[in-house]
């Protein structure tokens, strides 16, 4: 069975061509620029491809209401000329299939469990550090919507006594996004993340607002694996450094083995690499489709 997928992202489009079992057989990308130029690409790879249903992981906010007028859109993003976009409806009058559309955390949450460091479990977060912080997560098997949906990227944290940075959250100022997501990273020590891979007291510092997010996480919806990705994931130095201080802020209240002993198969990098939001659209087209 073949299915397409969308990693609708704020900075590229990833399209691709996979099946049920999560496998990836052709892929393109591409800039994302106005959204006519954008779904004239995306309709053009898919014509003619013969796909069951289409999933969609796209940036957000989105509305993800199936009783909303608006479901399918884009709504309120700060992005020039993708406000209020209507992603689902402009597929549908393309492809007469089943077309799944969620956030891309919650589509890349969704491929982990079903393909990658997840599999076999019935919950998980997936959380991103990038250009933003976002989180998607699976409860009880089914990803987690609500009023809009989770945005727990922008949770309060408490801020480390030394540090002076001011926060770069535009709504929030210092919320976890605005202390800890690539940009805050380049804002206060003056270079890339990637620029500052030897620096110790940078993943320290990191390790120290996205174990709080971890553990505000896991307090709250208690999942069974945590998967960090997103370029600032690249260092991998960050997980010892983020599992030392979840065990330590939870301080021994959480007694399972996962937490006490366990915690370096807990505190994961995605295992779907390059192909965890393509293979979380996949999974939304599965999902379309039955
Ligand atoms: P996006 O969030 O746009 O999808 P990324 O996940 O690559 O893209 O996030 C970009 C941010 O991550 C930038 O702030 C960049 O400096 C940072 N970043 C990218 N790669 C690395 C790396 N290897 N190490 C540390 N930071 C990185
Ligand atoms: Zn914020």
């Amino acid at each position: 069975m073949l299915f397409g997928a969308i990693e609708a992202g704020g900075t590229k489009f990833v399209c691709g061509i996979g099946d049920e079992t999560g496998q990836v057989y052709e892929r393109i990308s591409f800039p994302t620029t106005i959204p006519d130029e954008v779904f004239g690409r995306v309709i053009n790879f898919f014509q003619d491809k013969n796909i069951q249903a289409l999933g969609v992981g796209a940036f957000g906010p989105v509305n993800l209401d199936p009783q909303s007028p608006a479901y399918g859109h884009i709504t309120s993003t700060p992005k020039p000329y993708w406000k209020n976009v209507d992603v689902v409806g402009t597929l549908k009058t393309h492809f007469n299939i089943p077309i799944g559309f969620d956030t891309d955390v919650n589509a890349a949450a969704l491929g982990e469990l079903k393909w990658g460091a997840a599999k076999g479990l019935d919950s998980c977060i997936y959380m991103t550090v990038g250009t933003g912080i976002g989180v998607g997560a699976v409860v009880e098997g089914k990803l987690v919507h609500g009023l809009i949906h989770p945005e727990m990227g922008h949770t309060l944290i408490r801020r480390h006594p030394g540090d002076v940075f001011v926060g770069n959250c535009p709504y929030h100022r210092d919320c976890l996004e605005g202390m800890a997501a690539g940009p805050a990273i380049e804002k206060r020590w003056g270079k890339k993340g990637q620029e500052l891979a030897g620096d110790e007291k940078v993943w320290e510092l990191e390790a120290y607002y996205l174990a709080q997010g971890v553990a505000n996480f896991l307090l709250t919806l208690s999942t069974k694996k945590v998967i960090v990705g997103g370029g600032v994931a690249k260092q991998r130095q960050l997980f010892p450094l983020i599992q030392k201080n979840v065990q330590m802020l939870l301080n021994g209240y959480i007694a399972h083995e996962m937490i006490l002993s366990n915690i370096g198969d807990y505190i994961v990098p995605p295992s779907l690499g390059d192909n965890a939001g393509l293979c979380g659209a996949l999974a939304l087209a599965n999902e379309a489709f039955h």
